[in-house]
């Protein structure tokens, strides 16, 4: 036990190497007041489902589609991504994915200009170089749309900042979707959630809770972001607390708002993996 760390934390790590020891997986994911608490995978290769369905996951509660650029610089025609989407639905069947639009930075698509983004994690990235890119934007919620014709499949929609997003790519949906009607191509009717992983959107939940279908919170970024920490550098690791009460604060006040509109809300940032982040996560009513 470390001498300068106070009591409780290490009581609470006891309590998780515990949990951790005794990891298991039982079929039932039911509190013993019966409420059952549904698990879904993170997925950043189709190849990974069937082993998060051995730990019992239920669907994919968030598809990370910019792994389909494997490095390469230039964007998935829209066969591709058809193609891949198509495929993971199938693989998950009847529980359903979450596929989030790309959630790239530009410096992961142009060198040049990345070199010049100083602060790459608060620069043109996620919906904000979706709706840069707009052409390319199109081209992927057409994908979505006709992949979804025999699947299940939802649109996350990722570094929602402002209100303005949403409205602008629910604009664009729309408009794809009348399209492809318009060509009689068979699409579906996927629903539209946002991910809460920017500290505005705690405070703009009310104003968009009729416009979204669900809410899909990021407490990997919410907590870079809240905290002002790099979540990527070493050298402030230990700054980087998801646990840091004003994140346990934010995820309340998500939690309760979501729950005042009706909307349902679901984590998909680590916390949720970590076993006794998922025991406070389920205290506060996720
Ligand atoms: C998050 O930010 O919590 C999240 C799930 O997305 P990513 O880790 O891909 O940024
Ligand atoms: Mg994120």
């Amino acid at each position: 036990m470390n001498k300068s760390e106070p009591r409780v934390f290490s009581i609470l790590k006891i309590v998780k190497d515990i949990l951790v020891e005794n990891e298991k997986f039982d079929e039932e994911t039911k509190t013993l007041d019966g409420h059952e608490i549904i698990i879904r995978a993170n997925l950043d290769l189709t190849i990974d489902f069937a082993k998060a369905e051995t730990y019992g996951a239920k669907g994919v509660g968030l598809y990370r589609s910019e792994y389909l650029f494997k490095g390469a610089n230039k964007y998935p025609s829209e066969e591709e991504q058809i193609e891949n989407y198509s495929k993971i639905g199938k693989i998950v069947g009847e529980n359903g994915v979450n596929i989030r639009t790309f959630d790239l930075s530009i410096d992961q698509l142009d060198k040049e200009i990345g070199d010049r983004q100083s602060n790459p994690a608060l620069g043109l990235r996620g919906i904000r170089l979706s709706l840069t890119e707009k052409t390319e934007f199109r081209t992927q919620i057409r994908a979505i749309l006709q992949a979804s014709f025999e699947h299940k499949i939802n649109i996350v929609l990722p570094m929602i900042s402002s209100v303005s997003e949403i409205l602008e790519a629910k604009k664009i949906f729309e408009e794809e979707k009348q399209a492809l009607i318009s060509k009689n191509i068979k699409i579906g009717d996927p629903k539209i959630g946002v991910m809460i992983e920017v500290p505005s959107m705690v405070y703009l939940l009310p104003a968009i809770a009729h416009r979204v279908d669900f809410v899909s919170v990021g407490t990997n970024d919410l907590t870079q972001y809240l905290l002002a920490v790099d979540r990527n550098n070493s050298r402030v690791a230990d700054v980087y607390e998801s646990m840091h009460p004003a994140v346990l604060l934010a995820l309340k006040q998500i939690h309760d708002v979501c729950h005042q509109y009706q909307v349902p809300v679901c984590i998909c940032g680590e916390l949720a993996g970590d076993p006794f982040g998922a025991l406070l996560l389920l205290g506060l009513g996720y």
